[in-house]
C-alpha cells in the first residue's frame, strides 16, 4: 500500500497536534503540496534498491513520498519535538513502510558515520536554507557511498551550486559541489507550496557522483582550502589571493606555475581541475 501524502489540511492538523511553531533559525518551512514532494522523488531517481538519507524530515511531507519509492529512509532531524513525532506519522500514513524508516536526532552538520544505523546510497532533502550548502558538502564528503543527491534549496543557491566557471554566480559552492559530482538544476519551486511561506523562491539541484577527484578527506581539505583562499578576495589575481595560503607571494607564484596556471588569472576563471592540480603542488 502506498503511503498517504500530506496536504494543507494534514499539515495544519499535525502542526497543531505537535504544537510546532516553525522557526526561521531552523529553516522550518514545511511542504504542504503532494505534487511537489512527488516531483522531488521522481527527480531524485531513487528506487527500491536505495537507502535514502533525508535531512530535516520536519512533519514528514517528503519522508512519506520517499517511503513509497525507496527501499529504506534514514532521516536526521535537529528539532527534538519533530524527531520524536515522526515515527508516529510514518506509522499512521505509511504503515506498510514503517519498518523501513529510522530517525536520528542530530545536527546534520555534526553528524558522523557512526550516528546512522545504515550507510546511505542517496541523499534527498528539502534542506534548511540557512545551512544548506555546508550540510550538503558535509554529507557528500562523509558518505562517498551517496551516488546521487537531489536537494531543494533557495533558488539563488541552486544557481550558485550549478554555475559553470566564469559565470556571474560561480564561486566556492559551485567548485566544491563539482568536486563530488556533476551538478545540474532540476527545476524551480514556488513559495506557495510551503507553510509558512518563505520570502524566496526555491530550486532543485541534482548531483551525480562522478569520483573524478580523490575521496581522501585530507586531500579534499587541501583542495577546499585553496578554493576558499582563491575566492576570499574575488577581484585579486591568484598570485596575491593565494599568498596567505602558500606562505608568500613567491611561493604562490611557484605553485601556480607548477600547476600550469597563469598567476595573473582570477579565481572565477579556474575550474576544479585547476584547484586539484594546485593542491598537488603542496
Ligand atoms: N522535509 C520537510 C518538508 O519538506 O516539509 C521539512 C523541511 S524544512 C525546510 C527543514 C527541516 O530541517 C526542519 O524540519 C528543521 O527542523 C530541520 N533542520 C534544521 N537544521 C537542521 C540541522 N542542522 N540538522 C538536521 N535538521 C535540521
Amino acid at each position: 500500500d502506498a503511503p498517504r501524502l500530506l496536504g494543507p489540511a494534514q499539515i495544519r492538523e499535525l502542526a497543531a497536534e505537535v504544537g510546532v511553531r516553525p522557526t526561521k533559525t531552523l529553516g522550518q518551512n514545511f511542504v504542504h503540496d503532494a505534487n511537489t514532494v512527488r516531483r522531488i522523488v521522481t527527480a531524485s531517481g531513487v528506487g527500491s534498491q536505495d537507502v535514502v538519507l533525508e535531512v530535516g524530515p520536519g512533519l514528514g511531507s517528503l519522508t512519506l513520498a520517499l517511503l513509497g519509492t525507496a527501499g529504506r529512509v534514514v532521516a536526521i532531524e535537529i528539532d527534538p519535538i519533530l524527531a520524536q513525532r515522526i515515527p508516529q506519522t510514518v506509522a499512521e500514513y505509511a504503515p506498510a513502510q514503517s519498518a523501513d524508516f529510522d530517525v536520528v536526532l542530530a545536527d546534520a552538520l555534526q553528524v558522523t558515520r557512526d550516528d546512522l544505523p545504515v550507510v546511505p546510497t542517496a541523499l534527498v532533502a528539502n534542506l534548511p536554507y540557512n545551512v544548506s550548502v555546508p550540510v550538503l558538502l558535509h554529507l557528500l564528503g562523509l558518505f562517498p557511498e551517496i551516488a546521487t543527491a537531489l536537494v531543494m534549496v533557495q533558488a539563488e543557491v541552486a544557481d550558485r551550486l550549478a554555475a559553470p566557471p566564469g559565470s556571474r554566480t560561480y564561486g566556492v559552492p559551485s567548485v566544491k559541489a563539482r568536486y563530488h559530482g556533476r551538478v545540474t538544476r532540476a527545476g524551480a519551486v514556488g513559495r506557495n507550496v510551503f507553510w509558512p511561506e518563505p520570502k524566496v523562491e526555491s530550486g532543485l539541484v541534482r548531483i551525480e557522483r562522478t569520483d573524478d577527484y580523490p575521496i581522501d578527506p585530507v586531500f579534499r581539505q587541501t583542495v577546499f582550502a585553496v578554493i576558499d583562499a582563491a575566492f576570499a578576495q574575488r577581484r585579486k589575481t591568484m598570485r596575491s589571493a593565494l599568498a596567505g595560503w602558500a606562505g608568500s607571494p613567491a611561493e604562490a607564484e611557484r605553485r601556480l606555475r607548477a600547476a600550469d596556471i597563469d598567476p595573473g588569472i582570477r579565481g572565477e576563471k579556474l575550474d576544479v581541475d585547476d584547484f586539484v592540480r594546485l593542491a598537488r603542488t603542496v
